[in-house]
């Protein structure tokens, strides 16, 4: 059994890395002990603002047993989208995760083969999926099966390649071989800390949501507060601010994923540009993006409160 798990381990790392993921580390399923502390002081302490369905399912998101029936194993996968083009300097900016098309189609359809392989080569396998989705926590996942450490800015970091890629699981009733985790190599290093222009990284490794720019700019539906004006540094989708200034990021290599390769014309964008941007462009230059999720009203929101 043991050398079982062993081989499925091997094969199904093999088959992550065919189907283009950087790294795949796998944790027992069990419950995240030390993580439940933390999630219950970051609910409690409103760091999650008005984003509602972080509060639901709190037994679930610490306990992939109960999300999964019967699940043995959580199989963490990361996919890389650091850009080899950014945008220009002097722009509204962002997030360089939604440059592409929409991640969660994209890695959707690949842990589906992923699922399908194992389906394929080592039976009767049952499972679930998750991409960015609320009820797992997925950096503590990753972590725990030592794919890098969390940073302090609460992001998943790794040596070789900086923290620019997306985390995915798939969580199986199929026992494997577990991985261990790695050492924290943040050391005396604040560069995220000082750099956050709102404040929003207020521990080690805890980044109050309410504060982030990635909040107010994609999930907040109301009025961005007016107190935050000039905080923002251009950023009209998502903040890369704290991993940007990131030391280890000097290490970040470009994605070979065709589908994360932006719309052209909206890598050369002026202001002037974004400001007159119309609903029709807007359809164009995001066509399949995460961007849409703020729809043209939350962008042109966005944009209109950055401008001067
Ligand atoms: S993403 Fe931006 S606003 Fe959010 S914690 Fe990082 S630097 Fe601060
Ligand atoms: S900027 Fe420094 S403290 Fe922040 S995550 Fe990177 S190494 Fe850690």
């Amino acid at each position: 059994m043991i050398q079982n798990s062993s081989k499925y381990s091997q094969l199904i790392k093999a088959e992550a890395k065919r189907l283009g993921f950087i790294s795949c580390g796998i944790s027992k399923a069990e419950f995240l002990e030390q993580e439940a502390p933390r999630l219950e002081n970051w609910l409690n302490n409103n760091m999650h603002g008005e984003t509602a369905y972080m509060e639901n399912h709190f037994d679930k998101r610490l306990d992939p047993t109960l999300l999964v029936p019967d699940s043995k194993s959580v199989i963490s996968l990361l996919l890389n989208y650091f850009p080899s083009e950014m945008q220009t300097s002097e722009t509204y900016k962002i997030s360089k995760y939604a440059y592409g098309a929409d991640y969660h189609f994209v890695i959707k359809e690949k842990l589906k083969q992923l699922m399908d392989f194992i389906s394929a080569e080592i039976g009767d396998v049952h499972g679930r999926a998750f991409v960015d989705s609320a009820p797992v926590l997925d950096k503590a996942w990753a972590a725990k099966s030592g794919l890098g450490w969390i940073g302090k800015h609460s992001n998943l970091l790794t040596k070789q390649l900086g923290s620019f890629y997306f985390i995915a699981e798939l969580i199986v009733d199929l026992d494997l071989e577990y991985d261990t985790p790695v050492t924290d190599h943040c050391g005396s290093c604040t560069a995220c800390i000082d750099a956050c222009p709102t404040n929003a990284i207020v521990g080690d490794k805890v980044v109050d949501g309410s504060k982030c720019i990635s909040y107010f700019t994609i999930e907040l539906k109301n009025e961005i507060p007016i107190s935050q004006k000039g905080n923002f540094k251009d950023w009209m989708f998502g903040c890369d601010i704290c991993q940007d200034v990131c030391p280890w990021n000097r290490f970040s290599k470009p994605h070979n994923e065709p589908l994360f390769n932006p719309n052209p014309e909206m890598l050369s964008m002026s202001k002037k540009d974004w400001e007159e941007i119309t609903e029709e462009v807007f359809q164009k230059i995001f066509k399949n993006s995460a961007v849409k999720r703020t729809k043209f009203s939350g962008l042109t929101r966005n944009i209109n409160f950055l401008k001067d």
